[in-house]
């Protein structure tokens, strides 16, 4: 019942952000939030359960806010999410010194940007980006939006997960509700209603990755017939939490494929699908089990892709050697990723852990369009890179496995492969005022 509610209360908050005028919002803001904002209320306990509800679906949501900029008085330049691309909706650059706190400030009276004052503050990196952002100065106001890229596989599958449980997705038979299309039969095998029992378990596109995933996952059979609207509670209410979360990243990419054959476009093929959900879970158990390793016994790096710990071969490196020595003072941060090159995506992840072995931060990412493995990596090494750049301040050593990678960004002449753009974003990281070394690493 549970991921129910959450999807209800991520719907109901959304609606607060986006109409705050709604008689709700304005009666809740009354009681609860009177000085301030949606966004940056911190909920007290004895709130009432409605608004506890709404809170713990606007965490759902918090992940994927972009502020897109009007006049820019609203949004905190060093706090908010507000620029857009890829990763990292924050400015990577420190506040340092500077004095503003509001995009505003950052603002001539025609609402173009102070490009001498972003200069000074800000690292290149963020110049560019917020450089790109036209502020829309008619609308006055600043608003939130939602952000795609920015959310994470947790959040995708958990946004698909809400929009099944409340039966939204746009499946023929909810279109035909809305007199969108004259019928509800699958388009696909033309044999069933095209419901979302039907579109996720029993289509013949849905079966063949449920029975590829039963043979390699410990998770329940949907395929049961029975096709009652709430089959999709029935299914995680007897599963255990990992097998639930299994079980929606299976539901996701079902909905993917799906989506790849209604809009005929050439869909992945089962093994390319098993792959890449084998190695979402695999990186996100990685992660949860993380916090049990034993870092003494050298455990301490996990391997993404294949879930074995790290071995480091007895090398003659000077550098690596060197390194090791002055361990202690620094942070280690390790990236991977998994490749299939018949889709394109890839999955990242990537970790940092203290000087003592314990994890500073973890994150996994879905990337949809890669060229290749490379292209994974470096994106990975450079979200990984400017996070850490943020949140710690002693020296860093990244740690992958790729010495094109630490070929590429060592190279002192300007880049001119098919990778510059990312390859000059992470020289402009490592040029940061911190002591930074990338360095390749042995997997055994
Ligand atoms: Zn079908």
């Amino acid at each position: 019942m549970h991921i129910f509610n959450q999807a209800l209360l991520a719907r109901q908050a959304w609606r607060l952000l986006e109409f705050p005028e709604s008689l709700c919002a304005q009666v809740l803001k009354a009681r609860y939030y009177p000085d301030g904002d949606l966004m940056d209320t911190v909920f007290v306990g004895n709130a009432s359960s409605t608004w506890q509800a709404i809170a713990y679906g606007l965490e759902l949501l918090k992940e994927g806010i972009i502020w897109r900029v009007g006049r820019g008085t609203s949004i905190r330049v060093w706090r908010d999410n507000w620029i857009p691309r890829e990763t990292h909706l924050k400015p990577v650059s420190l506040q340092g010194r500077c004095r503003s706190r509001w995009v505003a400030d950052f603002l001539d009276d025609n609402g173009r940007w102070k490009l001498d004052e972003l200069q000074r503050w800000f690292l290149l990196v963020d110049v560019d980006a917020i450089s790109k952002i036209r502020p829309a100065v008619r609308n006055d106001g600043d608003f939130y939006a939602w952000h795609p890229e920015k959310t994470g596989i947790f959040t995708k599958v958990r946004i698909f997960a809400w929009k099944v449980a409340t039966d939204c997705l746009a499946t023929r038979v909810n279109k035909e509700k809305r007199s969108l299309e004259k019928h509800g039969n699958c388009t696909i095998c033309g044999t069933g209603e095209e419901n979302s029992y039907h579109t996720l378990c029993e289509c013949p596109h849905a079966r063949v990755l449920w029975i590829a995933m039963l043979e390699c996952w410990d998770i329940p059979d949907a395929f049961h017939g029975d096709a009652r609207s709430e089959w999709l509670f029935i299914l995680l209410e007897n599963a255990t939490p990992v097998q639930r979360s299994l079980l929606l990243l299976l539901l996701w990419r079902i909905w993917h494929v799906h989506n790849e054959f209604t809009h005929d476009k050439s869909p992945p093929p089962v093994p390319a699908s098993k792959s890449l959900l084998q190695s979402y879970a695999e990186s996100l158990l990685a992660i949860k089990q993380f916090p049990n390793a034993d870092p003494a016994k050298g455990k301490e790096i996990v391997c993404f892709s294949s879930l074995k710990p790290v071995k480091r071969r007895r090398h003659s490196d000077e550098e690596e050697l060197a390194w090791q020595k002055s361990v202690e003072g620094w942070t280690k941060l390790n990236v991977d990723g998994s490749f299939v090159a018949e889709t394109g995506e890839a999955c990242t992840g990537m970790v940092l852990h203290d000087h003592l072995g314990a994890p500073v931060f973890s994150a996994v990412r879905y990337l949809q369009a890669c060229q290749d493995a490379l292209e994974a990596e470096l994106a990975t090494c450079m979200e990984g890179l400017a996070l850490a750049l943020e949140r710690t301040t002693p020296p860093i050593v990244v740690e992958n496995d790729s010495s094109e990678l630490v070929s590429l960004v060592s190279a002192r002449s300007h880049d001119r492969s098919r990778y510059f753009s990312f390859v000059e974003k992470l020289k402009c990281l490592l040029a940061m005022p911190r002591e930074i070394k990338i360095i390749k690493v042995h997997r055994s």
